[in-house]
């Protein structure tokens, strides 16, 4: 990633000079656009490791080495760069920020102020065209394009890096990055192999050169991976999800559609089965002293908008099904007139004050031929919830969908429609539908009527 500070990157930006990045790409500029120096760390360096690799043999011991090394670095990144100083998620004292700092520079993915800055601007301005690495401009953009390519840091949204600037230990890395690079980078995983067991070049190679390029796809994967894959059980307005296979892969980083609704949580997963050794980690660090004031979100909180994403689901479901025409668009028929169209033939029932056409259902009707037709052209209400049958809240949905009219006076109706008109908070859901709930059509009696035959 990116060793680039952001002073340079600033001193780069003359006000008067259009910047590379907002020219177009031609056959004859493209090299301009290309950042070498992100190229030379993201994917020269690996490529050149990939070749060394096939002339050094790996030992089993710097294998182990190597896999210790990148949790290490991993969690420079994940539990120091992002959760620590990125969102101040929980506090950490000298000594654990030090390591941090001196871990989180062997992954080499930039100076903590540097990714912190560029992170703070992808929460703040998520997908937008002030989000350094959005989702929106493709997927390969957001895991690699957007270090390789040039990017006009003016056009990154701006954010508040105080804080970082008042750390010594954010400051003194910064100014030092180069020199915490190629110690923590690359001689401190050569020293350990070649001091431990003899393996000099196994360890530059395996647990420097190559885990360092494991640890910098990993972290990419929370930009683009875990904006492109999974759930998104929180919010959907925005591109973060949440998968196990991108926390398998991350450290526990995959649960970034809850990170970007609460990303002042120290945690990424919630549920104790879930994937977060990052939290683990920053969890142990307190037993031992080392960490202070873990940040949770209030479980009611979390809730709140597990529930309102959850809302929204059922309001699209809800938007697909056939509710019946709403009763304030169905034409209205006297009473006289209903009776003459049902004695004409046309096999309508009214029910509660609602016309339904029954015509086509007359042969499916589950209790028989002859107890739907005793109701064409009455007044079935207390049939239907009761007199004869007490009729299923199922039943009361499908006759919905038969309705064609309603009649003049017809009073339940009436006074429905007149309290709708009162009170326009009746229940509706997103989109501004009526929210029906079982027991709640109007045909629905709320208590069975006991007498026989009351039409
Ligand atoms: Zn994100
Ligand atoms: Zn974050």
């Amino acid at each position: 990633m990116s060793a680039q500070p952001a002073d340079a990157r600033a001193r780069a930006a003359d006000p008067k000079k259009v910047h590379i990045a907002d020219t177009a790409i031609t056959r004859q500029n493209w090299y301009k656009h290309v950042n070498w120096l992100n190229v030379t760390f993201i994917i020269g360096i690996p490529v050149f490791g990939c070749i060394q690799a096939l002339f050094v043999p790996l030992q089993l011991k710097t294998a182990i080495w190597a896999v210790i090394y990148y949790f290490f670095t991993g969690l420079g990144i994940t539990a120091g760069y992002h959760r620590l100083w990125a969102h101040c998620s929980y506090s950490a004292t000298l000594p654990l920020r030090i390591w941090l700092a001196a871990v989180g520079g062997g992954a080499v993915e930039g100076s903590i102020r540097w990714w912190a800055r560029d992170h703070r601007a992808h929460h703040r301005y998520t997908d937008t065209e002030k989000d350094p690495y959005s989702v929106r401009k493709g997927l390969l953009y957001s895991h690699l394009g957007w270090m390789v390519m040039k990017q006009n840091p003016k056009r990154i949204g701006r954010t508040d890096i105080s804080d970082l600037n008042e750390d010594p230990v954010v400051v003194w890395q910064h100014r030092n990055y180069i020199k915490v690079v190629l110690a923590m980078g690359l001689a401190v995983p050569m020293l350990v192999a070649g001091l431990g067991w003899g393996d000099w070049m196994g360890g530059f190679v395996y647990a420097g050169i190559l885990r360092i390029f494991f640890v910098q796809q990993a972290t990419f994967c929370v930009n683009s991976l875990a904006h492109w894959l999974g759930d998104q059980p929180f919010d959907d307005r925005n591109s973060p999800r949440d998968h196990v296979i991108t926390a398998l892969v991350t450290l526990g980083e995959g649960y970034h559609n809850f990170h970007h609704e609460f990303p002042s949580d120290y945690r990424n997963a919630i549920e104790w089965h879930q994937y977060d050794p990052t939290k683990w980690t920053i969890w142990a660090w307190k037993q031992l002293g080392l960490a202070y004031d873990l940040k949770k979100f209030r479980a009611n909180e979390i809730e709140k908008g597990r529930v309102q994403q959850l809302q929204k689901k059922i309001d699209q479901k809800r938007a697909k099904l056939d509710w019946g025409t709403p009763l304030d668009q169905l034409p209205v028929m006297e009473w006289d007139d209903y009776v003459e169209q049902a004695k004409n033939g046309r096999g309508l029932i009214a029910i509660a004050g609602v016309i339904h056409d029954v015509t086509d259902f007359i042969k499916d009707h589950p209790g028989g031929k002859a107890m739907i037709n005793s109701g064409i052209g009455k007044d079935a209400t207390a049939m239907f919830n009761g007199g004869v049958y007490y009729h299923s809240n199922a039943a009361h949905n499908l006759l919905s969908t038969m309705r064609v009219g309603v009649i003049r006076g017809g009073c339940e109706v009436e006074i429905w429609k007149r309290a709708q008109k009162e009170n326009p908070e009746y229940v509706r859901d997103a989109a501004g539908h009526r929210v029906i709930r079982a027991g709640e059509q109007p045909t629905k009696i709320p208590e069975p009527i006991p007498t026989a035959d009351a039409a």
